[in-house]
């Protein structure tokens, strides 16, 4: 974590905390010895019960406040999370409008603070059931929440949420769930959907189980499957859905020198490469028995990077030593100058290199620039990436590199 970042994330809003699938929300909470004696008492198990490797010591995200608005708490769904943030002992703030306000403070800093350390509770505006499509990675994206908890120094939503970057947890679920089926291409045997690409959707589970229930849906849906991707490693409550095979589970990586020097508040590489294995794992052996991917994310030319990246490689080979259905999504690291700036304004001790001189321009769809590698950096990279992928993990598919 960097300095900068060691100012706004308090003890109170990441916490080191044990969970277990069975646990209620109250129960999952929980510090210190609690949690060295549940995985001791996982220790015990026996007879095909999930064994210690399964119970995760996940890092979970606290707010210090939780909203909810009036529309919020109308929502089955909103009430659901009401018991669960209130289970948890939550400061909850029921508010007397639909507008969320009181996040702003002296400067961007101060309002940064504020905001991510807020939890609101809406419902997702009509804008939201107008799905985009979401290529390379899935026909169509849809929300389960906006903001992210973790302080990762080079996140792309800096420039794609205004606002302050409170998290904002969507009550009317049922309802966006149902909106997918207006997407289904008539064409296509199944349709695939990424779900909430605006947060990392695993960092709010235990707050709302949104996840889990997406999970659970689309694993009733023959036309359609989900991909979600997370830099979190809570996946015991996801361990027993039913998926039907129809959700990939994603986990976010890098080499070091970018995930120490560059993401805070998120679980550790090795925790998420843990958690992806239990997620892959067959049922019988206590896993989740999903389909399962990396996305490398956002690549680095930093010195010294094909020793790095050769050593998550071999960290992944080491976890994965079982057949399993298995990805690589590719992503190279790029900017625009709105988000420099913004990144900027939030993390101003940040070493993150964002240098415009140093890299060549793009256009993206909507006639943006981005500043990304120049041409023979990137093909250097790619020719690593996927010569390490194709030698390492023979059944593995490289959906896309970009
Ligand atoms: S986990 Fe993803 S969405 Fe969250 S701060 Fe990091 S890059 Fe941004």
């Amino acid at each position: 974590m960097s300095s900068d970042l060691s100012a706004l994330i308090t003890p109170a809003s990441v916490q080191d905390i044990a969970v277990n699938r069975q646990a209620s929300p109250k129960e999952s909470v929980q510090t210190g010895k609690a949690q060295e004696d549940k995985v001791q008492k996982a220790d015990s198990h026996s007879n095909g019960q999930r064994s210690s490797e399964q119970v995760t010591k996940a890092r979970l995200w606290k707010p210090r406040q939780v909203l909810f608005t009036p529309a919020a708490l109308e929502e089955a769904w909103g009430q659901q999370i009401y018991q669960r943030v209130s289970g948890l002992g939550l400061p909850i703030t029921k508010l007397k409008s639909n507008r969320i306000t009181g996040l702003r403070g002296k400067d961007e800093r101060e309002t940064y603070a504020r905001a991510k350390q807020t939890m609101a509770v809406v419902t997702a505006p009509p804008g939201q059931f107008k799905l985009q499509p979401i290529p390379p990675s899935a026909d169509w994206q849809f929300h389960l929440a906006e903001g992210c908890p973790a302080h990762c120094q080079y996140c792309y939503l800096a420039s794609s949420l205004s606002g302050p970057p409170a998290i904002r947890v969507y009550a009317n679920l049922p309802a966006i769930l149902e909106n997918t089926d207006r997407f289904i291409k008539e064409e296509s045997a199944s349709t695939s959907f990424e779900v909430s690409c605006y947060t990392d959707p695993l960092s709010l589970e235990h707050l709302t189980g949104s996840l889990g229930e997406c999970i659970r849906y689309f694993g009733t849906q023959p036309r359609k499957n989900l991909r979600w991707v997370s830099k979190f490693n809570n996946v015991e409550p996801l361990l027993d859905i039913e998926h039907n095979g129809r959700t990939r589970c994603r986990v976010s990586i890098n080499a070091d020198p970018v995930s120490k020097g560059f993401e805070g508040g998120t679980a550790s590489v090795r925790d998420r490469i843990q958690a992806l294995r239990t997620l892959a794992l067959p049922k019988a052996q206590g896993g989740g028995g999903y389909p399962v991917g990396f996305v490398i994310a956002p690549i680095m030319a930093f010195e010294g990077w094909q020793d790095s990246y050769a050593q998550l490689f071999e960290e992944i080979a080491t976890a994965l030593d079982f057949e399993c259905d298995l990805t690589f999504e590719l992503i190279t690291h790029r900017f625009t100058a709105k988000s420099k700036q913004v990144l900027n304004e939030w993390y101003p001790n940040s070493e993150l290199d964002m240098q415009m001189d140093s890299r060549t321009t793009k256009r993206n769809k909507f006639g943006g620039i981005k500043y990304v590698y120049d041409k023979e950096t990137t093909q250097a990279l790619r020719k690593f990436f996927e010569k390490r992928i194709n030698q390492t993990f023979a059944n593995a598919r490289i959906l896309y590199w970009t």
